[in-house]
């Protein structure tokens, strides 16, 4: 099934973490595996037209924010994605919203105090954006395990969008809450996701939304797609075969947090769990919220010509 990957993460990224209990089976009750949208069936169909086209791999974005709560929850999730796009073109703004202070009750040294926690997850994230190719890495110092999809995060967040621009925001979905019967989503990964949700809309297009971050000179942004990871409605597919090697090498700078485990026969496991869908070796899945349709460039130039010939008209 497409989402046990998703399901398992979760089950890993955020401490207390149990190991033999990863490949419980049943996780997943849905069916993926057919040809059309997920948002085909959406109780509101006039809104929630169907534009995404889930044969096709998206294109890759120029500038992406991706969000998460924790050290360690991109690298878990997206990992293979980002290093692609990196490899790409694309230029990648990490923002953790926690450092990750609660940790793992696990791997946490007795003597160890949350500052201290904290500064090492910022430096093993910061490393593991390295190797994944990523330009910046931007944390916010929120509280790790009592997240709160608050208006001063939405306004943190928003404020970040209107300062990077990005044409694409990665995050968790806001949505997932229960995966099967044995893991309830964390609520920091729920609370991160509403916010940056709500934060690309309408917060960061809406120039009266926030008036204070016109005073301090972000202007309006609007983002054009949003990518959804850990989603129970996955309706894109990215093939990560190239780059889930870098995924397994991102992972373990979070030593604090997996020991001495190594993680690449987990992520090969789920990366081909994922792909199954598709016929993929290894894939990462999103589903995928189209705000804005991105123009083909031949239409582009036909505006430009369009408006150069009313100007001189
Ligand atoms: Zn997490």
């Amino acid at each position: 099934m497409g989402q046990q990957w998703g399901i398992e993460i979760f089950k890993i990224i955020c401490a207390e973490n149990n190991f033999e209990n990863f490949n419980t089976p049943g996780f997943f009750m849905s069916d993926n595996n057919n040809d059309k949208t997920q948002l085909a069936d959406s109780a509101i169909p006039e809104r929630a037209v169907t534009k995404v086209d889930s044969q096709q791999e998206p294109s890759i974005p120029k500038c992406v924010l991706c969000i998460n709560a924790h050290p360690d929850d991109q690298e878990f999730t997206v990992g293979g994605a980002l290093a692609k796009w990196a490899q790409q073109g694309a230029y990648i703004v990490t923002v953790v919203i926690t450092s990750g202070d609660a940790g793992s009750n696990e791997h946490t040294p007795a003597e160890m105090t949350k500052t201290q926690l904290a500064a090492l997850r910022e430096v093993e994230q910061r490393n593991a954006c390295a190797v994944l190719g990523i330009q910046e890495t931007v944390f916010l110092h929120y509280p790790d395990g009592t997240l709160q999809p608050t208006l001063d995060l939405r306004r943190d967040l928003t404020r970040l969008i209107r300062k990077y621009k990005p044409d694409a925001v990665v995050c968790g979905d806001p949505t997932a809450r229960f995966f099967g019967n044995s893991y309830m989503n964390h609520p920091d990964h729920r609370a991160a996701g509403d916010a940056a949700c709500d934060a690309v809309f309408p917060s960061a297009g809406t120039k009266f939304i926030f008036p204070e971050l016109l005073a301090e000179g972000y202007m309006p942004h609007n983002v054009s797609r949003v990518f959804l990871h850990g989603s129970e409605k996955s309706d894109v597919w990215i093939d990560v075969s190239e780059t889930l090697e870098l995924k397994v090498r991102a992972l373990k700078e979070h030593a604090s947090q997996i020991g001495a485990w190594d993680p690449t026969e987990m992520m090969q496991e789920w990366a081909r769990d994922e792909g199954k869908a598709r016929g993929i070796a290894f894939a990462e899945s999103f589903r995928v919220m189209i705000l804005q349709e991105e123009k083909p460039e031949q239409e582009k130039e036909r505006e430009a010509k369009h408006e150069f010939a009313e100007a001189v008209l």
